[in-house]
């Protein structure tokens, strides 16, 4: 295997590769380092995140780029602010030594005239975003048409995010003489017609095979009822002790929702989503990139990008909408080379969505079972006693406090001791999985206590405190007119004149045509879905399973049964 200086880089900059710990080139590193150093050709990369793209492009580029002039010489277009952050971040690292040179981020979020005074001070390459680099176009603060070298990292992804115009118009305003770099997990119709519109008789080459995922990806499934995910994922962590992971959310309530259920049953969990603003999220990235915090619960949208190392999982807690954000999840892990785990959490119907993906990137997902109680504990008993072989020991601090110590335990046998010290740490485990029940679909899932994170539908009803509704004669109508019991009901909100409640999707189908023609106080019910479907309980609809007029208790009652209490 080629060393970096083999590959035709300067000693500096093979130097400064090797001591950022790089020793061997990655394969996308081999194939386009000697291609890309000649400064004379197009090209195209198609590969995962997480090959080593950044230093496939940034090496040559920082090779070309003559930092004696002050001109912008390079243009690198990335999709996130995160990318864009890490690319600087690599580029500066790689060049230490290139004391003349200024290499500038800009990107959305932050100070726009701190970006302007910085590129204005000479910057040779630039790392943006398209839509900022757009904005600062617009000021007349940056100047393209010096430019010699354009890298457009991630298209796929820069493409899928909407940013196509910006693209075409800021490669508009650059030489027609430039060099193009295109670098694509994926290579969908877009992103081919940049590739033909821009670029002239590039070079192509692929790592892998480009419909592959990352082969150091062990793809996994577990089928598991919405209502049970939550203690799914908790069965999932205490099984991981040593787990530094991800889990993603289709939505920012669900992405909070689960990371406070996580932070409040005493998991080292934060969460990433498009509700914090910029200062936030740098702040959770600095905490989970350092590892003060264990497991990021994120949306897709504020996880683009995130390249941080050793991510041992990623967790699904649902099959995202996008088929193409499986791959953008799960490529958070196994990165560098090294392995990783994808672990989705899927209903009895998300199944086929499986099947799905699976076709996509040629992949076989396994089925793997929901851990039961009696293997989690044994998972972490055993983590506890690696933990007291491993500890080291302050031998010439602790040795004053010993003898006390031997003196305090001294009628204790050998095993006595090692039960009674195992128990204070497990008996904690010990106590929540005792009757922990058996979650997966196949088996017996009757765990009524589950923690539900799932939001399942919303409905709206036009009953609220004016009525003197509370929860509990909520809970009572939804039971008594519809046949879903509470273990089915999740978060209820009661207002003023109305209230909202949801449902576990399963259940909601009952909901509106159990409501049809009930009266509460005399008044009629209305009850709608708030999101996703549109009904109002005035229009027919499937009759519940259970009998309308059956165990009536409450002050409702059916317009036209007869009887009102
Ligand atoms: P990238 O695809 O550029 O985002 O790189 C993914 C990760 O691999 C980053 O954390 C890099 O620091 C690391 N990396 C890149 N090239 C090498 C290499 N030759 N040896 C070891 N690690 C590398």
């Amino acid at each position: 295997m080629k060393n970096f200086q083999a590959l035709g880089l300067s000693k500096g900059l093979a130097d400064a590769v090797q001591l950022i710990g790089f020793e061997t080139p990655t394969p996308i590193q081999e194939k386009a380092i000697p291609l890309l150093l000649t400064g004379d050709r197009d090209f195209i990369g198609l590969a995962q995140t997480g090959t080593g793209k950044t230093a496939a492009f940034g090496l040559p580029l920082l090779e070309l780029v003559d930092e004696n002039s002050s001109a912008t010489q390079a243009l690198v277009l990335a999709p996130t602010r995160e990318l864009g952050l890490q690319i600087v971040s690599d580029l500066e690292n790689f060049s230490e030594k290139f004391k003349k040179l200024n290499i500038v981020a800009v990107y959305g979020g932050a100070s726009i005239s701190e970006q302007i005074r910085k590129v204005k001070r000479g910057a040779q390459v630039v790392v943006a975003t398209p839509g900022r680099l757009i904005d600062l176009l617009g000021r007349k603060a940056v100047n393209l048409s010096t430019i010699q070298y354009v890298v457009l990292d991630e298209a796929d992804e820069m493409l899928n995010m909407g940013f196509k115009e910006d693209i075409d118009e800021i490669l508009s305003k650059t030489p027609e003489t430039k060099i193009t770099w295109l670098f694509s997990a994926t290579m969908p119709r877009e992103v081919r017609a940049i590739a033909k519109n821009y670029m002239s008789d590039p070079v192509e080459i692929t790592v892998g095979d480009k419909n592959t995922g990352n082969v150091n990806i062990d793809h996994q499934y577990i089928v598991v009822h919405d209502r049970d995910k939550y203690s799914a994922l908790k069965r999932v962590l205490d099984f991981t002790p040593e787990i530094f992971g991800l889990i993603f959310c289709r939505t920012r309530i669900d992405t909070q929702r689960v990371a406070e259920m996580l932070m409040k049953d005493g998991y080292n969990a934060d969460s990433l989503h498009g509700d914090l603003n910029q200062a936030q999220r740098d702040k959770v990235m600095m905490r989970f990139r350092n590892r003060t915090v264990q497991i990021l619960v994120a949306t897709d949208v504020a996880a683009r990008g995130i390249d941080v190392e050793s991510i041992t999982h990623v967790i699904h807690m649902n099959i995202p909408d996008e088929m193409e954000y499986y791959t953008h999840r799960s490529g958070r892990t196994a990165r560098a080379g090294k392995k990783g785990i994808s672990i989705a959490l899927v209903s009895p119907k998300e199944v086929g969505k499986i099947r799905q993906i699976e076709k996509t990137v040629k992949t076989t997902f396994i089925r793997t079972q929901v851990p039961t109680g009696p293997e989690v504990c044994q998972k972490q008993l055993l983590a506890l006693m690696k933990k007291v072989h491993d500890v080291k020991v302050n031998e010439a601090e602790i040795e004053a406090f010993l003898p006390a110590v031997y003196e305090e335990l001294k009628d204790i046998t050998k095993n006595d001791l090692i039960k009674r010290f195992a128990s204070i740490e497990f008996n904690r485990f010990l106590d929540y999985y005792r009757n922990a029940p058996d979650l997966n679909v196949s088996g017996q899932s009757n765990d009524r206590g589950a923690e539900r994170y799932s939001t399942g539908d919303r409905f709206f009803i036009n009953l609220g405190k004016m009525d003197n509704l509370d929860k509990a004669d909520l809970l009572e109508m939804l039971d008594d007119c519809c046949g879903v019991g509470k273990k089915f009901v999740g978060k209820i909100d009661i207002k003023g004149a109305y209230s909202f409640f949801e449902v576990e999707k399963e259940k909601s189908d009952a909901i509106i045509p159990g409501f049809k023609g009930v009266e509460y106080e005399g008044r009629q019910v209305r009850v709608e879905l708030t999101e996703g479907r549109r009904e109002s309980s005035g229009r027919s609809g499937k009759e519940s399973s259970r009998s309308n007029d059956s165990k009536r208790q409450g002050n409702f009652n059916r317009r036209g049964a007869g009887r009102k209490r």
